[in-house]
């Protein structure tokens, strides 16, 4: 049975042959195009979760900071509590002193606890502004967390649908594809296989293009071009390999060879009427 099909699909004509291959080369490419959309869309959510980590550590980080700064400041403070307590205790000594070596001792004490109480003041003030900055960045990195997290959600059911709507396409184009494929010979099904898993872009059939091969870009002779026109033979590109076919081959009613030729006489009636204005 497969073999009766085979045998039927080999008596095609090379036209009718290159008709469903490019026809099989079209549905394909779309599904590579959908597949690559479909690669693309999660890394933008991606990126939006790998950014929320980012912000997240931030605000920890934030939050310990200020933890710390606040710290500081209650032991500080402690710290000038006993300092005041220390030096009013040597105040209160000197009003009964016995010897002017205590007298010293006792100056000398007031004087560091003085200082100390200073540098708790100073060490305070340090960290009162250090605090307020960080509280600063923390609310601005809480919002911009907070906003993210929205964007995130939004994306994602975005992509949700997406997904979906491409899945179904895919899914479609696959069942054209499969169906197409029925309509070509194992042999250049095979070929065709083999060629599109080689190229970088999927593309296995490709139209000549301004004289060169639509897959390479290498130029494709005069003559050759003439021997792709006639649909008479299978002609891969010398460079590639890729199967050449004129961008014709499947224009079954003509339309966009007539829509081709209107452009082209268009664009010539408007070269000639430029011309006539510049005279
Ligand atoms: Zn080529």
């Amino acid at each position: 049975m497969a073999t009766e099909i085979n045998e039927k699909l080999q008596s095609l004509t090379v036209e009718e042959k290159l008709q469903n291959l490019y026809e099989l080369q079209k549905i394909d490419s779309e599904i590579d195009k959908i597949r690559t959309i479909r690669g693309e869309l999660p890394l933008e959510v991606q990126d939006l979760e790998d950014e929320l980590i980012g912000l997240g550590t931030r605000v920890e980080n934030l939050k310990k900071d200020i933890t710390t700064y606040k710290e500081e400041i209650s032991k500080r403070k402690i710290g000038i509590e006993e300092a005041t307590i220390k030096k009013q205790q040597a105040e209160e000594k000197l009003n009964n002193i016995s010897n002017s070596r205590e007298f010293d001792s006792l100056n000398k004490a007031i004087d560091y606890q003085g200082m100390e109480i200073e540098l708790h003041q100073k060490k305070i003030r340090d960290a009162q502004r250090n605090l307020a900055d960080k509280e600063v960045a923390l609310a601005n990195a809480e919002q911009t967390r907070a906003e993210r997290q929205v964007e995130l959600e939004h994306k994602k059911s975005e992509l949700d649908s997406i997904v979906a709507e491409y899945h179904q396409k895919e899914v479609e184009l696959s069942e054209r594809s499969s169906k197409l494929a029925t309509t070509i010979e194992d042999r250049l099904l095979t070929a065709y296989k083999k060629i599109r898993h080689g190229a970088r872009n999927g593309l296995a059939v490709v139209t000549v293009d301004r004289n060169a091969c639509g897959g390479c870009f290498n130029n494709i002779p005069p003559q050759r071009q003439l021997d792709i026109c006639s649909h008479k033979k299978i002609i891969v590109c010398e460079y590639c390999g890729r199967i050449l076919v004129d961008k014709y081959i499947c224009d079954y009613d003509g339309s966009m060879r007539k829509a081709d030729l209107e452009a082209m006489e268009s664009t010539k009636r408007k070269s000639r009427r430029s011309k006539k204005t510049e005279e």
